[in-house]
C-alpha cells in the first residue's frame, strides 16, 4: 500500500510542452493513443479494437518515461511505473502474482496507463531464456494483455513498454492486440536539442539568445535530454553558487542578474 502510494505521488505534472524534439512522435501519440482513453465509448461503438500496448524504443534518456507521463497527466489518467529488472529482482518468484496486482489495481482506476520500463529485462527472448521465471513471466504478461478490455471497458487500460533493446523482447509481446504500434524515440539532431535546451531553460532565470541557444546545441552534439537536463541543472547551479558569494546588500534586480544563468554558465557545464 505505502509502494503504491509512493508511486502515485512520485509521478511530477508533465505537461506536452515540457517536452522537446519529439513533435512527430507526440502528434502520433495523440492520435493513437490519447483518443481511446478519453473516449473510449467511440472505439466500443464503432466496435473498433483499442491499442493496449505501445511500444517506446530507443536510447536511455531520450524522453521516454517524460511522454508516457504527459499522457497520462493530458488525459487525467493513473499511472503506475515499473521497472523491468526491479520488478523481477525484487519480487524474484512472485513478478506474475506482482504484474496480476497491478493490472488489476490499475483496471480499477481507470483510465490508466501502466508504464514498463526496460521492458527486455521483463521480456526477453524465450528461446533464449536461462531459466524458467523468465518464460513464465513473458507469459503472463501476454495473457494480462489479452485479458485488456475484456470486461467491456476497451481502451481504458494502456500498456507503455520502453526498451533500448527493441530486438531482444519476445516476439509474441510484438503481435497485434499487444503491444502493435511501435514508437522510435531516437538521439536528438541539432535543431530538436535546441528545442529541447529552450524547454529546459524555460523556467530558469535564463537570457539566451534564439542563436546562442542554437551554437549550444550545434556543439552538444551527442547529447540525448537527459545530458542536456544534467547540463541545466549544473549550470543553474552554477549560478546560485555565484549568488550565494555576493552578499546581502544587493537589491532584487541586482540578485536576479547574478543568478541569470549565462551562456557561459552552460559552456563551463558542458566541458
Ligand atoms: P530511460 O530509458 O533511461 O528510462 P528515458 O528515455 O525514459 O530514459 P527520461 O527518463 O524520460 O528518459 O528522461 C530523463 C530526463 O531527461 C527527463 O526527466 C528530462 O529532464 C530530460 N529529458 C529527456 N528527454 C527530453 C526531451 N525530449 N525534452 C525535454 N527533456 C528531456
Amino acid at each position: 500500500e505505502k509502494e503504491r502510494q509512493q508511486e502515485a505521488s512520485e509521478v511530477p505534472r508533465v505537461t506536452y510542452s515540457m517536452i522537446g524534439g519529439l513533435s512527430s512522435q507526440l502528434d502520433t501519440i495523440r492520435e493513437t493513443i490519447e483518443l481511446p482513453l478519453k473516449h473510449p465509448e467511440l472505439f466500443k461503438s464503432y466496435g473498433i479494437p483499442a491499442p493496449r500496448g505501445v511500444l517506446l524504443y530507443g536510447p536511455p534518456g531520450t524522453g521516454k518515461t517524460l511522454i508516457g507521463r504527459a499522457i497520462a497527466n493530458e488525459v487525467g489518467a493513473h499511472m503506475t511505473v515499473i521497472n523491468g529488472p526491479e520488478i523481477m529482482s525484487k519480487f524474484y518468484g512472485e513478478t506474475e502474482a506482482r504484474l496480476r496486482q497491478i493490472f488489476a489495481e490499475a483496471s480499477q482506476r481507470r483510465p490508466a496507463i501502466i508504464f514498463i520500463d526496460e521492458l527486455d529485462a521483463l521480456c526477453p527472448k524465450r528461446e533464449g531464456a536461462q531459466n524458467k521465471v523468465e518464460k513464465r513471466v513473458v507469459a503472463s504478461l501476454l495473457t494480462l494483455m489479452d485479458g485488456i478490455g475484456s470486461e467491456g471497458h476497451t481502451g481504458q487500460l494502456l500498456v507503455l513498454g520502453a526498451t533500448n533493446r527493441p530486438h531482444a523482447l519476445d516476439p509474441a509481446l510484438r503481435r497485434p492486440g499487444r503491444f502493435d504500434k511501435e514508437l522510435e524515440v531516437g538521439v536528438p539532431g541539432a535543431a530538436e536539442r535546441a528545442d529541447i535546451l529552450q524547454k529546459l531553460l524555460r523556467p530558469m532565470p535564463c537570457r539566451l539568445s534564439e542563436q546562442e541557444v542554437l551554437e549550444l546545441a550545434e556543439v552538444a552534439h551527442g547529447y540525448v535530454g537527459a545530458d542536456l537536463a544534467a547540463v541545466c541543472k549544473e549550470a543553474g547551479l552554477h549560478a546560485l553558487r555565484r549568488a550565494s558569494g555576493t552578499g546581502p546588500r544587493l537589491t532584487d534586480t541586482e540578485v536576479m542578474d547574478v543568478i541569470t544563468v549565462t551562456l557561459a554558465d552552460l559552456q563551463q557545464a558542458m566541458s
